[in-house]
């Protein structure tokens, strides 16, 4: 390994007013991830977290001087990105500009732009750090590249070569993550009023497939889990007392989740957790969830996602609104808090817009996520309906803009009976106390006014 100097740029979230700052603001767990590899590669490392950072860009390009810059994020990110990778070449044409993450392993071809050199398609963070030792030879050989997984470069005629991507496993990571980032900020990272709140992944995809979902695409769509002591060795490392464990679904398999609490108890960890999980294994592993309260697991996040059963038939959630009611039921028995998650359909009534309020109000949830739905470049669902998108502009898939023609009334139309919505399910979940810690009227009006 030739050693060089890295930028990892921790891509803002958004660049307009609605910002989830001081709401959710995630521990960069990947970048972490790829600064521990590449300066255990010998590399010299940089992160540039914009977000927490008062410096400008071309001040960290003019100061830090890095050969290579990295950028990485979800679809809403994108432009941010290759904003950034325009500016490090207006900088100076001979930094190498890369980008990654889960964005590009399925949506490669939306980053092939001039001011792109590489993109990494695959987890392995070994591929970037080859990337990065090949920039001090004098002269890169194609063979060297072709053997990178999944990595899409430049061929000597300008077009891109891409190469096969395989799944990557987890478990090669390494078993400590660099966490100095998170230290240095964790007074930010948060899941409302969690926090500070460190992040830990236990595995790669997810073995479910409902159509709308991108997640379940990740590393070839092959589901990866960690070595259960090595993760909850990992946990007990971590510096930080309430744990967000943040893949999509933690709970896939009984037997993996058994052995886990077994884990955390040998190992006397004492944690809050915040995890992602399903309503139908709830339903079906209720003594399981019992001994996760037990050890320490104080928040699920469940996509209930519809209070009509033709809409979770048509997403293929495989479970009823009865499941959802049952699961609320139990959840709320056993004194464990709940995050539920909600799809706010295209195909709405206005109907629609007041059942899911009157639903949400009987169950008395506190906590409530409501997405406008979002087609997600690479998924089926995407490929259905990407003809009838009223715009390109990624940076509007944030789940709170209508992407595709509302059913059954106008776009503003629906944008008010959403904000109103929004709106009665705040200040229904303020009567629980729920939002006590934010500001309210600079909420409200980042919401309606700063998109
Ligand atoms: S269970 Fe959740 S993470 Fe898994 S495919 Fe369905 S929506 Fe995606």
């Amino acid at each position: 390994m030739n050693p060089t100097r890295i930028l990892l740029i921790h891509t803002e979230e958004t660049r307009t007013h609605f910002r989830s700052i001081g709401i959710v603001e995630n521990e960069p767990l990947d970048t972490e991830i790829l600064y521990t590899v590449l300066t255990q590669d010998g590399h010299t490392v940089r992160i540039y977290d914009p977000d927490r950072e008062q410096t400008g860009y071309e001040q960290v390009l003019s100061a830090f001087a890095p050969r290579l810059v990295y950028a990485d994020g979800v679809v809403k990110q994108v432009p941010y990105m290759l904003d950034y990778m325009k500016r490090t070449k207006a900088y100076s044409p001979r930094i190498t500009t890369v980008l990654g993450g889960i964005f590009a392993e399925h949506n490669y071809a939306y980053l092939y732009a001039d001011t792109v050199d590489y993109i990494c398609r695959s987890y392995d963070p070994a591929v970037l750090s080859a990337v990065a030792s090949l920039q001090t030879e004098p002269e890169i050989q194609t063979d060297r590249l072709e053997a990178l997984n999944g990595l899409c470069f430049r061929k000597g005629d300008g077009s891109w070569a891409e190469n096969t991507i395989t799944p990557y496993d987890i478990n090669c990571l390494p078993r400590h993550i660099d966490r100095s980032h998170f230290y240095r900020y964790q007074s930010c990272f948060r899941l409302l009023r969690h926090n500070p709140l460190a992040c830990v992944r236990f595995a790669y995809s997810c073995s479910h497939k409902c159509t709308f979902c991108y997640r379940t695409m990740m590393n070839c769509g092959r589901y990866i889990h960690k070595d259960i002591q090595r993760f909850a060795e990992e946990i007990q490392a971590v510096r930080s007392d309430t744990i967000y464990i943040v893949d999509d679904n933690f709970l896939v398999d009984p037997a993996v989740i058994s052995e886990f609490i077994a884990w955390i108890r040998r190992l006397g960890i004492r944690k809050n957790y915040i995890c992602y999980g399903r309503c139908d294994f709830i339903l079906n592993n209720k003594e399981l969830i019992r001994e996760l309260t037990q050890i320490g697991f104080r928040y699920f996040i469940v996509g209930f996602e519809a209070v009509r059963d033709n809409y979770l038939e048509k997403y293929d959630k495989k479970i009823a609104v009865e499941d959802s009611l049952s699961c609320i039921r139990f959840l709320k028995s056993i004194h464990a808090g709940l995050y539920a998650m909600m799809i706010i359909d295209t195909d709405f009534t206005a109907g629609d817009f007041t059942s899911m309020y009157r639903w949400v109000k009987e169950q008395e949830l506190e906590y409530v996520i409501p997405s406008i739905i979002t087609p997600l470049p690479g998924t089926p669902m995407y490929d259905r309906c990407q003809k009838d998108l009223l715009t390109r502009d990624w940076r509007k898939w944030d789940y709170t803009h209508v992407l595709l023609p509302p059913a059954h009334m106008s776009v503003p139309a629906f944008y008010l009976r959403y904000h109103i919505l929004v709106l009665r399910l705040f200040f229904l979940a303020r009567r629980y106390g729920s939002y006590d810690f934010i500001n309210a009227p600079k909420l409200i009006a980042r919401f309606l006014l700063g998109r």
